[in-house]
């Protein structure tokens, strides 16, 4: 893995008073990175043309927690993964209250899944000091026991993309634009300008924040931009406020 100049800090934030609460907003913050990570990484496979051996979107969540894992300090790794994850959870709790079946046609897997696929993947990138992780989670260990061997098959794939991105340097090559006054853009911002600093695409990706009539994000391949809807902060509010 190629070093990088810094590793990131998410807690070191001055955080930005958006919502009724500091939990809240750290949920918040944490799940926009979470699933902006999962679009760029949808950008990452159309961009640098990588060959994908199952559901693209299963890589999308694995490239997420991999960067969690590989960008940040300690405790701000940790502080994601575990908002992240719980975003997850929060969408089946959600999904269970509204007495919604599992849409098991989508190609996204079941939240439950996606849950204890991003647990078992940052658990199994440092399991000598990531015990207690696993254990609030509830990851059991016939689950647990195959983590490392999950993280170390993500760290083959997914690592060796990321190396030759960070060793083109710094650049221009995320570029964000249209930014509005959201505790979203805020974070994009900040985010892109990090990214930036450490590393190159082979091609420019655009990044908007926009109004799309629905709590979404999504990675479109014709105009290599990733969409931020406006709509998801508010979805993200109301996921942590079922979580309490
Ligand atoms: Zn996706």
């Amino acid at each position: 893995m190629s070093r990088l100049t810094v590793l990131l800090s998410f807690l070191l934030w001055p955080l930005i008073a958006f919502g009724q609460s500091e939990e809240e907003d750290i949920f918040v913050e944490a799940n926009i990175l979470g699933i902006f990570y999962h679009e760029l990484g949808h950008a990452v496979i159309d961009i640098e043309q990588l060959p994908i051996f199952a559901q693209e979107e299963d890589a999308a969540d694995v490239f997420s927690i991999y960067l969690i894992d590989t960008l940040y300090e300690e405790e701000s790794a940790l502080a994601l993964a575990y908002e992240a994850s719980l975003g997850f959870l929060a969408e089946a709790d959600l999904r269970e209250q509204a007495a919604e079946e599992v849409a098991w046609w989508d190609t996204h897997g079941p939240d439950e899944q996606r849950f204890f696929n991003t647990v078992c993947i940052f658990y199994g990138a440092s399991p000598e000091t990531r015990e207690d992780f696993a254990t609030d989670m509830g990851l059991p260990e016939e689950r647990s026991e195959y983590c490392p061997d999950e993280f170390w098959q993500a760290d083959d794939s997914w690592g060796y993309t990321l190396d030759e991105m960070i060793e083109r340097g710094s650049g221009e090559t995320l570029v964000f634009k249209a930014p509005d006054e959201s505790l979203t853009s805020e974070i994009l911002t900040h985010e892109v300008a990090q990214l930036n600093n450490e590393m190159q695409l082979r091609e420019p990706l655009e990044i908007t924040v926009e109004s799309c009539g629905q709590a979404n994000a999504f990675y479109d391949p014709q105009e290599v931009k990733v969409i931020f809807c406006t709509e998801f902060e508010g979805h993200l509010r109301d996921l942590f406020r079922s979580l309490e």
